[in-house]
């Protein structure tokens, strides 16, 4: 059987003003603060989805996501994860790992809802979707409060195609 392990990262900055909602892995969460970016800056989906590139060797975060959002519209980042998962061919993700770093908001009481949302875009059990959040004791600008960054490492095998 041939597993194959997938890394993204990526990070956004906080909006001076709050301009849309905050959106962070899949879920709306109420904060008084969004993250910069022309999508809803879901910055862990788009590491998310940078993970399945990083298998797929098709990147989706970048030019190609710009241009969804420019010539379509498309600012849900659910949809830029679809493209990544539909160039899987017969990969399956069969874990998901995920580290968030920032100050603010608390993210350990949104875990399960972001778990759930995760597991049903992917169609990976939540058993086996792992989210850990840390601030870093303040080191980083994560940690400091000004914005935030997630990674995501993906294990998937490869199903023996027909
Ligand atoms: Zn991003």
């Amino acid at each position: 059987m041939v597993i194959k392990t997938g890394l993204g990262q990526d990070s956004h900055k906080f909006d001076v003003r709050k301009e849309k909602p905050f959106v962070l892995g899949g879920i709306e969460i109420n904060f008084d603060r969004s993250l910069s970016g022309n999508s809803d800056a879901d910055v862990v989906l788009h590491a998310l989805t940078n993970a399945v590139s990083s298998i797929t060797g098709k990147n989706i975060i970048g030019a190609y996501s710009d241009k969804l959002c420019r010539e379509q519209s498309i600012t849900d980042s659910a949809v830029y994860l679809e493209h990544s998962l539909s160039e899987l061919g017969n990969y399956q993700i069969i874990h998901i790992a995920i580290s968030i770093e920032c100050k603010e908001p608390l993210i350990s009481p949104h875990i399960e809802r972001m778990k759930k949302r995760i597991s049903e875009l992917t169609g990976v059990p939540i058993s086996d979707v792992g989210i850990t959040a840390t601030s870093g004791e303040g080191l980083t600008e994560f940690g400091k409060g000004n914005g935030i960054q997630a990674f995501v490492i993906i294990t998937v095998k490869q199903n023996s195609g027909k």
